[in-house]
């Protein structure tokens, strides 16, 4: 069957014929052809409580019997309103104003533009942004921009505006980052500080500890650089915490949050900001407005959605099964800790993950989809950055299903060694 649809991050030419999913429910994935697959990185690291959640569907539907798309620029709506209050409770204290947008991207654009406003608006304007070696922020040209540069982009690299950049906090390396930090905010303009807490993702799931996080927190107040914490995915309990920056008891100046909002159900955005820069931006003065919106900003059926993964937080024990499988995480990887094909192996909260250890630079690029392959053949949804195996999965798969998986892991190593 001939297809027309462009798949993201998908290399036509080499890519094998892909599955199509018929249903989902909780940690799996069903094929049309009746295959069932563990989808163990959350289909991209959405999914939090499990695929098509009762509780999210119920109010997905509740929700289209009264609302859909209603445009938010004068007019509001019920579902928005509770979810901007509800953000406003359960993350650090400070960020009392919310922001919607629509994807992960779309709430960093709308963070670097606060952070330009807030400078600009008062007087005293800046804008250099010192962002973190090997951090991903979204594939537009903005987000790209203030993420780490390679192959992804070379193409659209004439276009990225130039940022600072601190090197990642290696273990033992940690003073070096703080250091050079420390030096790029002194009479640089630096507008923002923008970082992934505790794990960079796409970088290939790099953990740093909160202390970190909290002395690059303390130097950006020194010289009045906003922090930008982007916790799309690192929300939503991914690291063992609601979101990340608890673990370093900061409040940043605005927080990026989707991909885990509405539990992984429905696109939605929200970027969270301090009075300090939302009344940077109240004037009687047109000029000083926030000139930004999408056209499906809060969504009604979306935040709807978010809602309901909001009332799961509360009513269900989902703390404790966010503990319980960082348990489970930390213990299971564990037992690659001293295995020669293995380095760097490595937990935080629910994530786990470890780099195969490879020869070749040249192989490194061909491992990545092998694996894939590998391990779809054995019903699991697993995707490689690089030589990097990580499991990121649904809250709600069952530590059986975890000792498979990781059984699958270590065969797979053989494999690799063996130049598969
Ligand atoms: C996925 C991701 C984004 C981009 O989100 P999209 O919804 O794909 O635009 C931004 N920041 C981080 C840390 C991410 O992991």
């Amino acid at each position: 069957m001939s297809s027309a649809v462009w798949h993201p991050f998908t290399q036509h030419a080499l890519e094998p014929a892909m599955p199509s999913i018929a249903r989902t429910g909780g940690a799996y994935l069903e094929t049309a052809d009746g295959r069932t697959i563990l989808d163990a990185i959350s289909s991209w690291w959405v999914i939090t409580h499990g695929h098509r959640h009762p509780k999210i569907m119920a109010a997905i539907r509740h929700a289209t019997e009264t609302l859909d798309q209603v445009i938010f620029a004068g007019l509001s709506h019920e579902p928005a309103e509770q979810l901007a209050s509800a953000l406003v409770d359960m993350t650090p204290a400070g960020l009392d104003w919310v922001f919607y947008s629509d994807s992960g991207s779309t709430s960093v654009e709308v963070a670097l533009k606060m952070a330009l406003g807030f400078h600009r608006n008062n007087g005293a304007p800046r804008s250099r942004i010192v962002v973190m070696e090997h951090s991903y922020h979204g594939d537009t040209i903005g987000t790209m921009s203030v993420g780490a540069r390679g192959v992804f982009n070379a193409a659209y690299e004439p276009l990225l505006f130039a940022v600072d950049t601190i090197p990642f906090p290696t273990a033992g390396h940690e003073q070096k980052t703080l250091d050079i930090f420390e030096q790029l905010t002194r009479g640089r303009g630096v507008a923002a500080l923008i970082i992934e807490p505790l794990v960079l993702g796409a970088g290939g799931m790099l953990m740093y500890p909160a202390w970190v996080l909290a002395e690059l927190k303390r130097i950006a107040e020194h010289s009045e650089t906003l922090v930008i914490a982007d916790e799309v995915m690192t929300g939503w309990g991914r690291t063992g915490t609601t979101f990340a920056c608890e673990q370093a008891a900061i409040a940043p100046d605005i927080l990026c949050t989707s991909k885990g909002l509405t539990g992984g159900s429905l696109p939605l955005a929200a970027t969270l900001a301090t009075d300090a820069i939302f009344r940077a931006h109240f004037s009687r003065d047109r000029a000083r407005t926030f000139f930004h919106s999408s056209s499906y900003t809060a969504n009604p059926i979306a935040c709807a959605a978010a809602l309901a993964n909001i009332a799961i937080w509360k009513d269900d024990p989902v703390a404790e099964r966010v503990a319980a499988l960082s348990r489970m995480q930390a213990d299971k990887v564990a037992r690659f800790d001293k295995d020669p094909r293995f380095e760097n192996v490595r937990a935080t909260g629910t994530i786990a993950a470890l780099d195969l250890r490879v020869g070749t630079a040249g192989y490194l690029a061909e491992v990545g989809p092998r694996l894939r392959a590998f391990f779809l053949e054995r019903g699991l949804l697993i995707r490689p950055l690089g030589n990097v195996i990580y499991v990121l999965p649904p809250y709600c798969v069952t530590s059986d299903k975890l000792d498979q998986l990781y059984g699958t892991i270590d065969d797979a190593a053989d494999l690799a060694s063996d130049g598969i």
